[in-house]
């Protein structure tokens, strides 16, 4: 069916790397599908995080989310290597482990104590590794001496997200996906014989289905269609260094070298609302705990910081729902969308195309467990 301009099959509110897998794989479904952002102004997480592929340590309140982390690390390489083909855009994915360094005993000991928590809900399957500073520095000899121990992760990895955005979006446009340059959406409307009317700032569009896909724009946009998307912001700063030989070959929670030699340094967990700002007293910290880690960084420039927003729920699992009241809206967000780029634009898809569900019970990632049960909210 030939569309006029701003009609669509499907609309994805938001262009990040939820909307960005979401929309590409429905493209890729056949559907017809239309992108719309608010633009470059607005928080991105996307565009300013670490770049992990990771399955350590998610979903310690959650098993799904311990389970669905761990797919999505699977179901990467097929991803980057179909975006390769579609676009030429190599997205640096390395899936070769992840360590996650410890300078104090206790914390290794906290981390221990988490990680077998999940092992036991997981069934025991749950691939970790603990290592002491022995068996560390002999898989990665640039270790500081103040490293206790770690773990390891056989699962995890790391990717260039901003090279990941863009071939997610060259691969949506080449395969006849449209972005519409309509601005900010201010309301999603159902339509009474089915579909819904976005509005925006520069102009509207029908769809038969809409997926909010908006990041922290979510918390307004999914009440408009009757979901409940109680995301917050968390601020995280980074740090980039200038090239340095190669000296680390598998991404660490705090520090990872980038396929282009750059050193990546994280990060801060910051309560400061919508400020995307960085702070000396952040940047110092994290340069002071990269440099006990690894000592030679001592004297590396450092060439870019900057402040990104995290996507919080307030469990820490993403949120995916279809409206039980507006049949046919979706709302997808989570706070950690690089990883779960590959079920994004593969499963959730899926879902949201025909009604698959990813896996059994998948209403565990719904919105409303954040409701507050009559009787607990006072009554
Ligand atoms: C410091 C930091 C480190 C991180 N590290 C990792 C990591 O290592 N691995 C990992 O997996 N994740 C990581 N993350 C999280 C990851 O970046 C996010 O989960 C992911 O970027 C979220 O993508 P998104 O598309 O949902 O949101 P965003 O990237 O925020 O995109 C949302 C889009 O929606 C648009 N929008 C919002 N409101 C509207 C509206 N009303 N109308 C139209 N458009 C709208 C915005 O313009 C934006 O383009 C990190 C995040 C931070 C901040």
């Amino acid at each position: 069916m030939v569309m006029s301009k701003n009609q669509a099959d499907v609309a994805v509110v938001g262009s990040g790397a939820t909307g960005l897998a979401i929309a590409y794989g429905l493209r890729r479904l056949g559907l017809d599908v239309a992108i719309l952002d608010a633009g470059d102004r607005g928080p991105r997480a996307s565009t300013a995080n670490f770049g992990l592929v990771w399955v350590q340590g998610k979903g310690p309140q959650s098993p799904a989310y311990a389970r669905w982390s761990r797919a999505a690390a699977r179901a990467w390489p097929e991803l980057a290597a179909e975006l390769k083909d579609a676009t030429g855009i190599d997205v640096d994915l390395r899936q070769g482990g992840g360590l996650y360094l410890c300078l104090s005993e206790k914390d290794l000991a906290a981390r221990m104590e988490t990680f077998s928590r999940i092992r036991e809900a997981l069934d025991g399957d749950y691939p970790f590794t603990v290592m002491d500073h022995a068996a560390l520095a002999a898989r990665v000899p640039a270790i500081g001496p103040e490293v206790v121990g770690g773990t390891f992760c056989p699962e995890d990895g790391h990717i260039n997200p901003l090279k990941m955005c863009r071939a997610l979006q060259s691969a949506f446009v080449g395969a006849g996906g449209r972005s519409l340059c309509l601005g900010s959406v201010e309301r999603v409307t159902p339509l009474s014989d089915g579909g819904f009317r976005l509005e925006a700032a520069g102009g509207t569009c029908e769809a038969g289905k809409v997926v909010i896909a908006a990041g922290l724009g979510c918390h307004k946009l999914a009440p408009m269609v009757g979901l409940t998307a109680p995301v917050a912001p968390q601020r995280g700063q980074l740090l980039i260094s200038e090239r340095v030989r190669p000296f680390l070959d598998l991404p660490t929670a705090h520090v990872r070298q980038t396929a282009e030699g750059t050193v990546q340094i994280g990060d801060t967990k910051e309560e400061t609302g919508l400020d995307t700002g960085t702070t000396l007293a952040g940047m110092i910290a994290m340069a002071r705990r990269a440099v006990r880690l690894f000592p030679v960084l001592s004297g590396v420039r450092l060439v870019r910081a900057w402040g990104g927003l995290r996507i919080l729920t307030p469990d820490v699992a993403p949120i995916y729902a279809q409206s039980d009241s507006c049949p046919g809206a979706y709302v997808a967000t989570s706070h950690s969308a690089i990883t779960l780029g590959a079920l994004h634009a593969g499963p959730v898809a899926r879902w949201i195309a025909d009604g698959t569900e990813p896996f059994a019970h998948f209403e565990v990632f719904h919105g409303k467990r954040f409701a507050i049960p009559a009787t607990a909210a006072g009554e």
